[in-house]
Parts: structure tokens; C-alpha cells; sequence
């Protein structure tokens, strides 16, 4: 990932569910409360995993230690669900901004310039979801689409 510390991009957000966790192949407010650790994986009460993508932790590890600044947008109904799932997953450290809760991206977005005082210019968004891509695009953020979970060589390729 060296061409991070090349990079225009000051702040990198993600969605969530679909882009950095897989919620036993659902999303996060369609899972059932209350959730529990079993020999360090998280499970609802349905038994499903809930689980990051392989590379989650190593990417915003480096983002971290190229000193970038990381956000959260999530349109999840269940934001108190997404917040312990960030903790119990151990990835809440990581970011510096997290806006999670109902709506259009538009709105979201709004809020983490109004906060960071970083332009949509200077900001790179990953999203499973392509109304969010268009939504946010259109704001002048460069959104990238995300298959199959966010994995390191997507972010490394849209870095340079
Ligand atoms: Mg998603």
C-alpha cells in the first residue's frame, strides 16, 4: 500500500454492511438481539456470524499509520447494533468519524465535511450498494463499488 502516502485522499469512509462485515449473509438490522462472543467469533441469537472481511483490519491498520483520517456511513435501522458490532469486532479504534443511521448517503456525507472540514474532493468512499455510489458520487466524492466485501487491493488500486 505505498501509494497511500501518495494519495489526494484525506479521508477514507466505508459502509458497512456488505463492505467491511457479512452478517451471516444478511445486514445488520435484519439480524436478532442480543448477540454474544463464542470462542472469539460474534453470533446473534439466530446463530448467525458476524463477521469482517479477511483484509478489514490490515487495511485500516495502514490507513492508520499513513495518518489518514477514517468515517463510517451507514444507513442501517439498528445503529446500537452496528456500535456493538464495531466494539465487539474490535474495529471502533479505528475511526475517527462514524455517522450511522437512516437516509440518503447525501446526508451522511454532509455531516462528515461539516465535522472534518475536509472538502467531498479529498474524500474516497467504498459502498456494496450502487444508489448509495450514484448518491454520493453526484456530491463530488469519488465512491468506489465494493463486491464481494472490501478486500486490500482495491483500496491499494485506487490510491495511485
Ligand atoms: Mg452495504
Amino acid at each position: 500500500m505505498n501509494g497511500l502516502l501518495k494519495s489526494k485522499f484525506e479521508l477514507i469512509i466505508f459502509d458497512l454492511d456488505f463492505t467491511l462485515w457479512d452478517c451471516g449473509g444478511t445486514w445488520c438490522d435484519h439480524t436478532t438481539p442480543p448477540f454474544h462472543m463464542t470462542d472469539g467469533s460474534l453470533y446473534d441469537a439466530a446463530g448467525r456470524k458476524i463477521e469482517l472481511y479477511p483484509d478489514v483490519r490490515l487495511i485500516l491498520k495502514k490507513l492508520k499509520d499513513n495518518n489518514k483520517l477514517t468515517g463510517i456511513a451507514s444507513r442501517t435501522y439498528e445503529p446500537a447494533w452496528a456500535n456493538i458490532f464495531l466494539e465487539k469486532l474490535e474495529i471502533r479504534h479505528f475511526f475517527d468519524y462514524a455517522e450511522i443511521y437512516p437516509g440518503d448517503k447525501t446526508l451522511h456525507f454532509n455531516k462528515l465535511k461539516k465535522k472534518s472540514g475536509i472538502p467531498f474532493e479529498k474524500m474516497i468512499f467504498f459502498d456494496d450498494e450502487i444508489r448509495n455510489i450514484r448518491d454520493v458520487t453526484a456530491l463530488g466524492v469519488t465512491s468506489i463499488y465494493v463486491q464481494n466485501g472490501i478486500h486490500r487491493e482495491l483500496v491499494e488500486e485506487n490510491f495511485y
